[in-house]
């Protein structure tokens, strides 16, 4: 078996790399799972890319996929926020109005 972050050979059955350390199999870190991964993007939204690329527990189409879905949902985010924001900026200006009735 190859380990997924140094390129060592180690053995079949080891949870953890003999020279790096790395968590084989199950014991791969939780960001780089699809649970971590999801949880990421409420956290640190798009830069979670970052894990997705470099997870060693998703495949290559699972990770386009997972790029596409949080470029999205960024992109969706975004324009929701601007929307937002002209809406506030419609009540702050006219508030003064308001306040004359
Ligand atoms: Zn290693």
């Amino acid at each position: 078996m190859i380990c997924w972050k140094c390129q060592n050979d180690i053995n079949e059955f080891d949870n953890y790399c003999k020279y790096c350390g790395a968590g084989q199999g199950k014991h791969i870190p939780m960001y780089y799972k699809h649970i971590g991964i999801i949880l990421l993007f409420f956290i640190i939204g798009p830069f979670n890319l970052y894990f997705v690329w470099r997870s060693p527990a998703l495949k290559k189409p699972a990770k386009i996929i997972y790029t596409i879905i949080f470029l999205a949902l960024t992109v969706w985010f975004c324009y929701k926020t601007y929307l937002l924001f002209l809406q506030a900026q419609e009540m702050i200006s006219s508030f003064p109005t308001n306040l004359m009735f």
